[in-house]
């Protein structure tokens, strides 16, 4: 099938596709065509000769998005998400490629598991890269066979769910890596602090009669793991960072010039404490919402180039495990089909990120950490896009999620930005937030979306009058010195 998009916006991270912009520094405007799965033109002015035309003025048309951190629970939970749930809710998003952590049951600990799992994501609307495990059984007590697992397709080594126990096996694990040749993701916790802690230690918490999991629990595992990392020299990547002290310490980790990354989660760049009060488990996960002023220092982070990429954490449990007390309650939240739309939200149409800033952070930032073939539009290379109107109104519905997972922080909520397409290696994988199951019907559902649009026009102040910077939303990333 052979289709051409016409007249948006495009973020080409890499420049690859060499368009001229479309004003001085401004996202440029361009066709791009797609044949059998790959990108096969670009450019201002491009003859569709034959192809499937969509006209996509005024909207945004970036690589599709990757995500370093879901939890698919697949093997041994499928009832809470599985490897195709997990991936129609990740394309629905505007994903297309995503890092499955490894604490599954059992964990990907062994070649054989990996190998299944490989396999299986095959049915799979999204391009899953598997993570392994650091340690057997995630039991912290000796190392998984790193090397093999990496020369299997494991494309980094993770105990996610839980911290590496102590600092001899987080050196080991390190030194192993570096070997490996992948980087390690790390769960900083410090659990002798955190243990029995159900949300941030803080005013809230007291409030409402919890037991608090301290700051000092976060900064404390990750100013380890950045001494072990200055020792052995291995890549790694902090996993959602939550509190104001991390950011600093990766500050100067960074100035250093040491091979550490980080990500943040949607829900802590834009929650607090305070609305465990109102979300209950829906706002219980681990790391826990911060204070406000923890929330400030990841979004200043975050414009400052600190922070690498966002993650989501897609963490789906049972409704019958989130209903339960509280501090019962299991840690985890959905974040696939919100992660965009709460991004350009709080993030974009306040002015705090360019709209090229946060896409950056959603696909070239994350690829680059693992070297993932994701984040850039080459032609000749596969056509896995996303294609996002930012000023699409929508009411965040969790009983309409694709993923089984139904408990999130947002629901109800207003957002301003969505995905509107996602292609992976070409094929029509969502429209309009829902996944597609037949692509002829799909394309069908596409079309009249685009028509619904037409005549909206570009400039990108529409909604008339609604939300301001209209113009900044082109921009196109501006240098940033690296932090
Ligand atoms: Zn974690």
């Amino acid at each position: 099938m052979r289709f051409q998009l016409e007249g948006a916006r495009i973020y080409d991270p890499t420049s690859s596709l060499r368009l001229p912009p479309a004003g001085p520094g401004e996202l440029p405007r361009g066709n791009l065509q797609v044949e059998d799965g790959r990108i096969v033109a670009a450019g201002a002015e491009l003859p569709a000769g034959g192809a499937r035309v969509l006209d996509a003025t005024g909207l945004v048309l970036a690589p599709g998005l990757a995500d370093l951190h879901v939890h698919f629970r697949d093997p041994g939970e499928e009832a809470k998400e599985d490897l195709v749930s997990g991936g129609r809710a990740a394309v629905a998003g505007g994903f297309a490629h995503v890092v499955t952590m490894a604490n599954t049951r059992p964990p990907i600990d062994e070649v054989p598991r990996l190998r299944d799992l490989i396999t299986r994501s095959g049915a799979s609307p999204v391009r899953i890269h598997p993570a392994a495990a650091v340690t057997r059984g995630l039991g912290g007590e000796s190392l998984t066979e790193m090397v093999r697992l990496a020369e299997a397709g494991a494309c980094a080594f993770t105990d996610d769910g839980r911290p590496l126990p102590d600092a001899r096996m987080a050196r080991l694990a390190m030194r192993y890596s570096t070997l490996a040749g992948r980087p390690l993701l790390l769960h900083a916790e410090d659990p002798s602090l955190s243990a029995g802690g159900v949300m941030r230690l803080g005013l809230a918490a007291t409030r409402m009669g919890l037991k608090g999991i301290p700051a000092t629990s976060e900064e404390v595992a990750i100013a380890r793991e950045i001494a072990l990392a200055r020792e052995t020299g291995a890549r790694i990547h902090l996993q959602h960072l939550s509190t104001a002290r991390a950011v600093e310490l990766v500050r100067q980790a960074k100035e250093e010039g040491l091979p550490v990354t980080a990500e943040v989660t949607p829900h802590h760049l834009a929650l607090t404490d305070e609305a465990v009060a109102r979300w209950g488990a829906s706002a219980k996960m681990n790391p826990p919402l911060g204070t406000a002023a923890d929330r400030e220092a990841l979004r200043q982070a975050l414009a400052q180039g600190l922070i690498d990429c966002i993650a989501t954490d897609h963490a789906p449990h049972s409704r019958e495990e989130k209903d339960q007390e509280l501090d019962l309650a299991p840690f985890g939240v959905v974040g696939l089909e919100t992660a965009l739309g709460v991004v350009l939200t709080e993030l974009v149409h306040t002015g705090l990120l360019d709209l090229a800033r946060a896409l950056h952070l959603l696909t070239a930032g994350p690829a680059a950490i693992l070297d993932l073939p994701a984040g850039r539009l080459d032609v000749g290379g596969p056509a896995d896009l996303v294609l996002i109107d930012p000023w699409e109104r929508w009411t965040v519905e969790p009983e309409r999620f694709a993923s089984k997972g139904r408990h999130t922080p947002f629901a109800g909520a207003v957002l301003t930005g969505r995905a509107v397409a996602t292609w992976v290696g070409g094929r029509l994988q969502a429209v309009g937030g829902r996944p597609v199951d037949d692509e002829a019907e799909g394309w069908r559902a596409l079309e009249a979306h685009l028509a619904g649009r037409a005549g909206a026009g570009d400039p990108g102040a529409r909604p008339a009058g609604e939300t301001p910077e209209p113009r900044s939303l082109w921009r196109a990333e501006r240098a940033r010195t690296p932090a």
